[in-house]
């Protein structure tokens, strides 16, 4: 049997190759079958057989989100020739419109479930998964199929381990499926789960909760989060809760995932030092680039992600900008020793800037710092005005803060923090846990709220 895992022990030359043979397969398929970039291609004067290896990819003009969000179904590969394998639609997620709020369909063939699966399997030997672990499948049941849930079925499934759905989720009154998550804290103990799968403050709460009641995690060595940004303090955050659980050795595998790869990059190591693998270099083509000149950064140099299928049949993408910005690095993971491209950044994303009292602010300093206090259960900065119904009153800033601390003392360390990351004094308003994130309604935990009116932004 041909070894999955490979590529990662060829030389950066081997693989360039091995994408730039994947870069001339997509343009004759796209060319046959792919409505957006013929018509993309025709209007620039681009012939598809002049894009023959990554260098020239730089010809093409980056795809943002929104061109994408627009005309969906034109993304999708028509082969009338192409056998079934590669024509039938096997499954399709979603990923959540950004400027309309319709969700976007990314469409998987048969040909790209195969890739997924066996992708699958070469993320789970990075992160060692094995087939004697039993994972608990914390993400909540959603009405839009999301990517995050689905995936925890695809490696349980390659690599034969076990796997247990805790679905939680907006309780549905006709089919009363989902469970609450005083339920799923209580599954984790039941199925004997040696791997908690989910968002990170999902993951947050539900260890609470198990606190709360008194249950046994002792068999989790791993926490494997993804769906929003996972800081130091909250890793830190996550292994102290496990540990009080009873977990001998827990650790917080972080990882950076998107429906457009329908995988993740993942990290390697124990402690996240290695940054974000990209386990498909075969299949996704990463690159960093200035959004107004489509030209390509060199590594080191934080910019916009973009991604180019090397072999996809269903929904195709080339040079799509997810909207993180990142910094890459081709140079051999010195943890690992595998060769393929790395995230070795945060991912951050500019619309997470706030024009606030007449400065852009970043609030994930003020997000990570907070987050890394243990004795805060839950917290939300919400952007306001002093007097929220008039749009011409003065912004304001307050902190909503659930916690077991003495309020006093609370408030102070709340504002000090404020001031060193932001530099600016917030009103402090202590309320309960579930007023800020209610477990079984919400998907994930809204850390930033801006409620000002529109004309603001
Ligand atoms: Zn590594």
């Amino acid at each position: 049997m041909e070894d999955i895992s490979e590529i990662f022990s060829k030389s950066q030359d081997e693989i360039r190759a091995i994408q730039d043979d994947g870069v001339r397969r997509m343009m004759a398929l796209c060319e046959v079958g792919h409505a957006y970039y013929r018509e993309v291609f025709s209007d620039r004067g681009i012939q598809f057989s002049d894009i023959r290896n990554i260098e020239d990819l730089e010809r093409i003009p980056p795809t943002s989100k929104e061109d994408y969000m627009t005309r969906p179904e034109e993304f999708v590969l028509r082969l009338p020739e192409a056998p079934l394998f590669e024509k039938i639609i096997y499954n399709m997620l979603y990923t959540t419109g950004t400027t309309t709020g319709k969700p976007t369909p990314f469409y998987n063939t048969a040909h790209d479930y195969y890739a997924t699966l066996m992708i699958s399997k070469r993320v789970a030997q990075i992160v060692g998964l094995t087939p004697e672990d039993t994972i608990a499948n914390t993400y909540p049941l959603t009405t839009v199929p999301h990517l995050t849930f689905f995936a925890a079925f695809w490696y349980a499934t390659v690599i034969g381990a076990r796997l247990v759905s805790t679905l939680t989720g907006t309780p549905n009154p006709e089919f009363p499926v989902t469970n609450s998550s005083r339920h799923a804290a209580k599954m984790v103990e039941t199925s004997k789960a040696t791997v908690l799968w989910g968002i990170p403050s999902f993951l947050r709460r539900l260890l609470t909760i198990a606190e709360e009641i008194g249950l046994d995690y002792h068999r989790v060595r791993m926490a494997a989060v993804a769906g929003e940004p996972c800081s130091q303090g909250l890793r830190e955050d996550l292994i102290r809760r496990l540990e009080r659980l009873g977990a001998k050795t827990p650790h917080v595998n972080n990882r950076f995932g998107f429906t457009e790869i329908s995988t993740v990059l993942v990290e390697c190591d124990r402690e996240g030092k290695g940054g974000f693998h990209n386990p498909a270099p075969d299949h996704f083509f990463l690159e960093v680039i200035d959004p107004e000149t489509g030209k390509r950064l060199e590594d080191g140099k934080p910019g916009y992600l973009a991604v180019t299928h090397l072999n996809r049949r269903g929904t195709v993408l080339l040079r799509y900008l997810t909207g993180d910005i990142v910094v890459l690095s081709h140079d051999p993971c010195p943890y690992c020793g595998r060769q393929t491209t790395r995230v070795v950044s945060q991912p951050f994303r500019k619309s997470s800037l706030i024009k606030f009292k007449g400065t852009l602010i970043n609030p994930e300093p003020l997000v990570k710092a907070l987050s890394g206090i243990p004795e805060i259960d839950e917290f939300q900065i919400v952007f306001t005005r002093q007097n929220p119904e008039d749009p011409l009153s003065p912004d304001h800033l307050q902190i909503k803060v659930a916690t077991s601390m003495d309020e006093a003392v609370a408030r102070e360390k709340v504002i000090d923090i404020c001031l060193q990351t932001v530099e600016m004094r917030p009103e402090i308003l202590f309320v309960p846990k579930d007023d800020i994130y209610d477990p079984d309604k919400g998907f994930k935990s809204k850390r930033v709220v801006d409620l000002r009116k529109i004309e603001n932004k």
